[in-house]
């Protein structure tokens, strides 16, 4: 399958983004050149008036997002753009971003494993495979039965815990995660596939296997998928052809793609 979407990319109202050069024209029109028809910018946000945000947080309360989508629809594209968010969660039923805020955006998409947030987000304690396969699992049926997130990015995904990644996932049964995916299938949450996470395999930090085992669950229990690059600094929207090849290998063809992305 040629990949003509991004569902996961950042501009400089991220922090993490380190290339002023990621606005929303000049990306749009990049992409559009490479042959791109669907694409979604996702700057971080936590807002949520009951939980402060952490120092890295508190520079992303929603402000310069809700920028970025007036940008968004003060202008015509020649291809599909759509405004969202990558929201998160503190810990399992703890999610930072409002309705006021989400009923701004096309979509809201929602990252339930940003362990690298180590002062902020809940951790496995102790920093083991026996306790980060629950919680992992906790924060993704949780981000589920929240309802509130069309899109989940990089599911299964526990940065920052890529050492003991592989291990973890041998925890987990096949029939544990086919229940939690055939959640997510029936309200029709869709599980974007990380390119950013798939380069970490690519780069020996985890195993490949680890990954497809995870995705051909997935699309056994009926989710449907989106490709996201998470695109934030001058190495930007790069390696779709081993997103390419990864979706054969898992068999994800057009129709397993989310509605949102389907053109
Ligand atoms: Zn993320
Ligand atoms: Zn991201």
């Amino acid at each position: 399958m040629k990949i003509t979407m991004d569902t996961h990319i950042h501009t400089p109202a991220s922090k993490c983004c380190t290339n002023p050069e990621q606005t929303v024209e000049k990306t749009a029109q990049e992409l559009y050149e490479r042959g791109f028809k669907v694409i979604a910018f996702t700057d971080h946000v936590w807002r949520n008036p009951e939980i402060p945000p952490n120092h890295w947080y508190a520079q992303h309360d929603g402000s310069a997002l809700l920028e970025t989508v007036k940008i968004i629809r003060s202008r015509k594209f020649p291809l599909k753009v759509m405004a969202s968010c990558e929201a998160d969660m503190q810990a399992p039923g703890q999610f930072g971003i409002t309705d006021e805020l989400s009923e701004q955006l096309d979509f809201v998409m929602l990252a339930p494993d940003h362990f690298q947030l180590r002062d902020f987000v809940e951790q496995p304690v102790p920093p083991v495979p026996e306790a980060l396969a629950p919680l992992m699992m906790h924060f993704f049926r949780s981000a589920v039965s929240w309802g509130k997130a069309q899109i989940l990015a990089h599911p299964m995904c526990p940065f920052s815990y890529f050492e003991i990644y592989d291990r973890t996932v041998e925890l987990i049964s096949d029939s544990e995660f086919l229940d939690s995916f055939g959640k997510a299938a029936e309200k029709g949450i869709g599980l974007e596939i990380n390119i950013d996470c798939l380069n970490s395999a690519g780069k020996g930090e985890f195993n490949l296997d680890t990954m497809t085992r995870i995705f051909s669950l997935a699309k056994n229990a009926g989710c449907k998928f989106t490709f996201g690059s998470d695109s934030h600094n001058a190495e930007h929207f790069t390696h779709y052809a081993e997103a390419e090849r990864f979706s054969e290998i898992v068999g994800i063809t057009e129709k397993d793609l989310h509605p949102l992305v389907q053109i």
